[in-house]
């Protein structure tokens, strides 16, 4: 797909990307989605950096899993449509697509980690309650799983670990009750997020 970005210079930028990206055939744009340059372009004339989304399918045999990536300005959309049964799952905004995807590749079950940032942003929420707070993945290792809290103070995170044990529990109780009120507040018909459990009353 063609597209034509204005840059607030004046220049026009001709931009061609896949609409359908396979991780498998296509190991770049995997690393390149995790880094976080996937789609990202310079303006060749005042260097300003342009990081368009939109709407693309990725799909992950190996892992067997498929996405729809819709833009983060499509959010409002997606929770006003009908239901819908479809054959991927959806995720919205780039960059949740990378969080979604550094989960996946290491062996982590997202609807935990959802569940594991709701109780961060619980907890972050009864201190900062003014905030609009945002958790993500980072990483795990011996000491728990790490997450990384934007938005408490301007250009800064806050690096919050989750024991592993933690982590096991919940799996625990999301096998015996996987449609509770936490693990359902998860999920919005195909979308799994936090997001979700922390919507505004106008998008529900
Ligand atoms: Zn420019």
């Amino acid at each position: 797909m063609k597209k034509n970005i204005n840059c607030p210079c004046g220049n026009n930028l001709q931009i061609e990307y896949e609409e359908d990206v396979d991780l498998d055939k296509n190991p770049e744009s995997l690393e390149s989605m995790l880094n976080g340059t996937f789609m990202s372009y310079d303006c060749p004339n005042c260097m300003k950096k342009h990081k368009p989304e939109y709407k693309i399918m990725v799909s992950w045999k190996s892992k067997n899993v498929k996405f729809e990536i819709l833009p983060e300005l499509d959010r409002g959309e997606f929770y006003r449509r009908k239901k819908e049964n479809l054959p991927y799952q959806t995720i919205i905004g780039f960059p949740e697509m990378a969080d979604r995807l550094a989960i996946i590749k290491d062996g982590l079950e997202p609807v935990i980690i959802e569940a594991l940032k709701s109780f961060l942003l619980a907890k972050a929420d009864e201190n900062y309650p003014d905030r609009e707070i945002n958790a993500w993945y980072y990483g795990n290792g011996p000491e728990g799983i790490e997450f990384h809290l934007d938005g408490i103070r301007a250009d800064e995170v806050a690096v919050m670990r989750i024991p592993l044990n933690v982590y096991e529990k919940t799996m625990g109780d999301y096998k015996k009750h996987p449609k509770n009120e936490l693990f359902s507040s998860l999920r919005v018909r195909s979308y799994l997020s936090v997001q979700n459990a922390l919507r505004p009353d106008a998008l529900k």
